[in-house]
């Protein structure tokens, strides 16, 4: 298949679309604490009601419906109404936005980790585990002006010569990406009993009107500290309470020599981040030493 809905792929490894640090999972944020600051990002999700144009894609019905039980698998009901807006929990690096980079892109583009612990999400890049493989064009179709707009060119509708097929109407074509995609989707899935459920249960009210304050406003998300994630983690055994102190420890002296190099470059535009980070120092060491 070739026509709507085809695309192909082709990495070049330059580097533009790591211009932000990428989601993680707890384990991933664990291995790489010197090197990434971890977050619990809080977002506002709207179920599809129904079938139709997506992106440039059509959206079935059916599909609009697999959409939905993709979306509910990873957030939580804000309220009980049927249909209501969800919140979605995930884990993620943060760092100055000012920067433009992720921490562990090189100088020249590529990825200081590729070979050593490289995220799921990013591994499955340009793909989104979030959404089932037969709504992978969707993303694509979205994506490939994003790419366009990078100068990255690396995503193409159709085929084209040096491409390799990787999505070809609902299907994920090529055999990696379709692991890799699989492999960062059941990550994602575990995090709903691991810690999700229980972390949306403990912020209780605050989370409710963090994503009341969400629908009001012009940000889509909320960046907080991983304690909670954390706390929870750390209930399960005395390793783990000690894994997850080592961690908070290991974050407050990360933080600290962020904010110590954002003081030195002077940025006015750092100071939003300086003092978000600073409440993050305060919450980790609060955590590791109770
Ligand atoms: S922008 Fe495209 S070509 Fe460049 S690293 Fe990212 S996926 Fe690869
Ligand atoms: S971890 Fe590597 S691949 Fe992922 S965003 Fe950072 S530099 Fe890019």
């Amino acid at each position: 298949m070739t026509g709507a809905g085809s695309f192909s792929f082709r990495c070049n490894a330059c580097g533009r679309c790591c211009n932000s640090p990428p989601a993680m999972t707890v384990e991933e944020l664990f291995r790489h604490e010197q090197r990434f600051i971890g977050c619990l990002a809080v977002s506002v999700v709207h179920p599809l009601a129904g079938g139709g144009p997506v992106h440039g894609e059509t959206v079935t019905a059916a599909e609009a419906a697999q959409w939905r039980q993709a979306v509910e698998a990873l957030s939580f009901p804000l309220d009980g109404r049927p249909g209501a807006p969800r919140l979605r929990l995930g884990t993620q690096a943060h760092d100055y936005p000012s920067l433009g980079a992720c921490p562990a892109r090189r100088p020249d583009g590529r990825c200081e980790i590729h070979a050593d612990g490289q995220p799921a999400a990013c591994a499955a890049v340009p793909l989104d585990a979030a959404l089932p493989d037969g709504l992978q064009r969707v993303v694509l179709h979205q994506r490939l002006a994003e790419a366009a707009w990078m100068g990255a060119d690396c995503i193409v509708a159709g085929r084209r010569e040096g491409y390799a097929p990787l999505v070809e109407g609902e299907r994920v074509a090529d055999d990696g990406y379709r692991r890799d995609l699989h492999a960062r989707r059941a990550a994602l899935q575990a995090q709903a009993p691991a810690w999700g459920a229980r972390v949306a249960g403990l912020l209780g009210s605050e989370l409710r009107a963090g994503g009341a304050a969400l629908r009001a406003g012009p940000q889509d998300y909320l960046t907080l500290p991983l304690v909670p994630v954390l706390a929870v983690l750390s209930e399960s055994s005395d390793d783990a309470r000690e894994r997850t102190r080592r961690y908070a420890r290991a974050q407050v002296a990360l933080i600290e020599r962020k904010v110590a190099a954002a003081l030195q470059r002077k940025d006015r535009a750092d100071r939003a981040m300086t003092q978000e980070l600073r409440r993050f120092r305060g919450h980790y060491e609060r955590f590791a030493s109770a």
